[in-house]
């Protein structure tokens, strides 16, 4: 098995706290990705979707899993499992540092996500606190805080899935 990070990245403009619309651990928060096969190097030609709510039993019976999905061009099995707590919303903070924040983690056995696209469903509030609901599939948005009395909006979304590793530190589990 092998662990990937989804790392994400955003200019924002006078917003902060980018995230899922119910937090980084979103259950219904839908990730669209394609798989890459570990076996043959096949690229799926849709993108899979995974959310922490769906959830599957493995061919073996043994434990579930939130992907199961065959190759087609090999027929071998690959299966996802969504790590949560790993996430942190992006802050202006650090947009402004270059910073870039986690997401989610992927535990896949037999595949390689690549291609992470944005959905709908997220949030992020202005540096006066006013929240908005905002659709990412598009990679900017932008709209007027009546409060701050200023612009808001976001830019240049970008993301990579990064090969991480499991470490216990402290009785924490963490994936660097
Ligand atoms: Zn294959």
């Amino acid at each position: 098995m092998v662990y990937y990070a989804l790392y994400w990245w955003a200019d924002l403009d006078n917003l902060t706290n980018l995230q899922p619309r119910y937090g980084c651990d979103d259950p219904t928060y839908p990730y669209y990705f394609k798989l890459r096969c570990e076996n043959c190097g096949e690229v799926s030609a849709k993108a899979t979707c995974v959310s922490l709510g769906e959830v599957v039993d493995l061919p073996n019976g043994r434990s579930t899993a939130n992907l199961v999905q065959k190759c087609k061009l090999c027929g071998r099995d690959a299966s996802i499992v969504m790590i949560p707590g790993q996430g942190t919303p992006l802050t202006i903070e650090q947009t402004q540092k270059g910073d870039r924040t986690c997401l989610m983690v992927f535990d896949c056995r037999g595949c390689e996500p690549i291609d992470f696209a944005f959905g709908n469903g997220w949030k992020a509030e202005s540096l006066e606190g006013t929240s908005f609901d905002i659709d990412c599939s598009e990679g900017e948005f932008a709209d007027y805080d009546e409060k701050g009395e200023c612009p808001v909006g976001l830019g240049k979304l970008r993301s990579e899935f990064r090969v991480v590793k499991k470490q216990e530190s402290r009785g924490k589990t963490k994936y660097v």
